[in-house]
């Protein structure tokens, strides 16, 4: 049983000390995937790279902790042996490098040792099967190239095969077309199986017809500001944000 737990987060932008993240709360707990939603701007993905480390944030007050651990005073490969897996830390290509060896080292960097050949191999083959990735895709470069749905594709495969504790992704559905976001679902709807706590963060109710969410939170200028259950995206896709003051829907 892990707990991701989140308490009174303020997170400033370094540069200019512009403050975007005003007050966030937030527990995610073994098995259970909650969803994130909210108009653009609203500071999620500052959240998201809170949460991950990313210098361009400043966090200035409140706290993050990971089965208690202070994961503000980790390193970001520190978070990720901690069990932590952000879909945006491995979004830049890496010319030279193919997919297998990127996978393996990640592999053998959160787990402390380098998995065992045999049994690697066959893990890798078998995520991406059902993940219905082309086996060539193995021996490409990361990222080079990638269409939106391959990037995704291979976001959920890392997912899958590092198995952390608690995994965030940012708007892992938007571009994928209806394929791609059934087969990057189902990845996740495996991962919660295995009781991965998941972090869902979208714009759109789209993903959350095929990943059924416990717990919808409604994202706006920077703190939650409603709870609930997935009822709240059905209300949400009907009704958009206007009843928060934006004038724009939630689902397309
Ligand atoms: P969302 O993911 O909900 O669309 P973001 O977290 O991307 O929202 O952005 C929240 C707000 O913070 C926006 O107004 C955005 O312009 C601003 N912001 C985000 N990052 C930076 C940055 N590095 N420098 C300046 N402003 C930023
Ligand atoms: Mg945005
Ligand atoms: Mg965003």
């Amino acid at each position: 049983m892990s707990e991701l737990v989140i308490k009174d987060l303020t997170v400033a932008v370094s540069a200019d000390g512009t403050e975007i993240l005003k007050g966030v709360d937030l527990t995610v707990r073994s098995g259970e995937t909650h969803a994130i939603m909210g108009p653009n701007g609203s500071g999620k993905s500052t959240l998201a790279y809170s949460i991950a480390g990313h210098p361009k944030y400043t966090v200035t007050g409140g706290s993050v902790t990971l089965d208690g651990d202070d994961v503000l005073a980790m390193t970001v490969d520190e978070r990720a042996r901690a069990g932590l897996f952000l879909a945006m830390q491995y979004p830049v290509e890496v010319p030279g490098v193919s997919v297998s060896n990127f996978l393996r080292t990640a592999a053998t960097a959160t787990r402390g040792e380098a998995p065992k050949l045999r049994t690697w191999v066959k893990e890798v083959s078998a995520t991406m099967g059902a993940l219905e990735m082309d086996k060539a895709f193995a021996d490409r470069s990361v990222n080079e190239g990638f269409s939106g749905g391959e990037k995704k594709r291979h976001e959920i495969l890392q997912m899958e095969l590092l198995k952390p504790k608690v995994a965030i992704l940012d708007e892992t559905d938007s571009g994928l077309d209806v394929d791609a976001l059934r087969v990057v679902s189902e990845g996740v709807n495996r991962v919660r199986d295995t009781g991965i706590g998941t972090l869902l963060i979208t714009h759109y109710t789209r993903i959350l017809r095929y990943i059924a969410p416990d717990f919808v939170h409604v994202f706006f200028d920077g703190r939650i500001v409603e709870s609930g259950g997935p009822e709240l995206a059905d209300r949400l896709e009907n009704e958009g944000y206007h009843r928060f003051g934006v004038n724009e829907t939630a689902s397309a």
